[in-house]
């Protein structure tokens, strides 16, 4: 689509929607599930995961097909059909969620896709940041942080640049990148959490990533630590490098079955060769 000042935007939807439900405290307040975790229910075709809240219940969100055969919110359009299947797909959930079925029908199946613009400002008019500039998937827990870096950023550059029109400029080379590595990863972590945490060699990849991480902490981070726990590392510097790390962990696994079975010395080759060691404060500059 492109708007009235020539400014290509494209809105990639997703064809899955999503519902949002209530696990609720302990009759003592407490959490009924661990409370230090992110719950999945990795289901290929769709999930479900729980995430703690401070009052001891838990937000359960369930990712779903809008439409297109029995797994699918279409479906869904009746108490017993809710029941069904919740009962045959998370059966360990149900005695955890009484109001389930009723809470399913009432609430509303939220939207969620990809927002990209060629552009971000209009002349030193008005700018856009944030959701509005660059919505993403919400696999990541990423789209408040993304708009609090953009809002960081931005204040920066309006106190540097000689006038606002360079400073929506230079914003927009600066943070681009970093949205869109974010976009990426994002939409990534849909697939690894729906599909691939299932599967022995995925999981044989996570382990050994550990492994690498504590023999080489400064230069293997797994790519979900480098984005949610190191924000001093841009998003662009943890995709390209996650990349690269993708493929150290590819190579050492494919014959093994077990981080026992790759040599010491293979592992620390590989690390040490194809990862530079993280400079202290990634480039953040435009
Ligand atoms: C299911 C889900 C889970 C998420 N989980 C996380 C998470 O764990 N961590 C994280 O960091 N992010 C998460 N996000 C993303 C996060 O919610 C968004 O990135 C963030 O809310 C965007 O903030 P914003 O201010 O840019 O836009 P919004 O929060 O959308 O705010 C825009 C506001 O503008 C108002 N508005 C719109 N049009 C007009 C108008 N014409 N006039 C006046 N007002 C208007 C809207 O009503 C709204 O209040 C999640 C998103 C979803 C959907």
């Amino acid at each position: 689509m492109t708007g009235q000042l020539g400014v290509r935007v494209t809105e990639d939807m997703l064809e899955h929607g999503y519902k949002e439900l209530t696990l609720p405290a302990g009759r003592d307040g407490s959490h009924r599930i661990e409370r230090n975790a992110l719950h999945i229910w990795p289901r290929g075709g769709f999930m479900l995961i729980a995430l703690p809240n401070i009052d001891g219940s838990f937000t359960v969100t369930l990712f779903l097909a809008l439409k297109g055969g029995v797994e699918s919110f279409a479906a869904l359009d009746s108490r017993a059909a809710v029941d069904a299947f919740f009962a045959s797909h998370f059966p360990d959930v149900v005695p955890r969620m009484p109001g389930l079925a009723r809470e399913f029908l009432e609430r509303p199946v939220g939207r969620m896709g990809t927002v990209r613009a060629d552009a971000w400002s209009a002349g030193e008019a008005a700018v856009l940041l944030g959701d509005a500039a660059h919505a993403i998937v919400p696999f990541h827990g990423q789209g408040m942080n993304a708009c609090f870096e953009d809002c960081f950023e931005l204040d920066r550059l309006l106190r540097s640049a000689s006038d606002w029109r360079s400073a929506f400029e230079q914003f927009f080379q600066l943070r681009k990148p970093d949205t869109d590595a974010i976009a990426a990863m994002a939409l990534e972590n849909f697939l690894e959490m729906r599909d691939t945490v299932r599967d022995p060699k995925f999981m044989l990849r996570k382990e050994l990533s550990f492994e690498l991480e504590r023999r080489h902490p400064e230069r293997f981070i797994p790519r979900y630590s480098m984005v949610m726990f190191h924000h001093e590392i841009p998003y662009r510097v943890a995709f390209e490098r996650g990349r690269t790390q993708t493929d150290v962990l590819t190579r050492l696994t494919t014959t093994a079955d077990a981080v026992a079975d790759i040599p010491i010395a293979q592992m620390d080759t590989l690390v040490t060769r194809l990862l530079e060691p993280l400079p202290v404060s990634a480039a953040r500059e435009p």
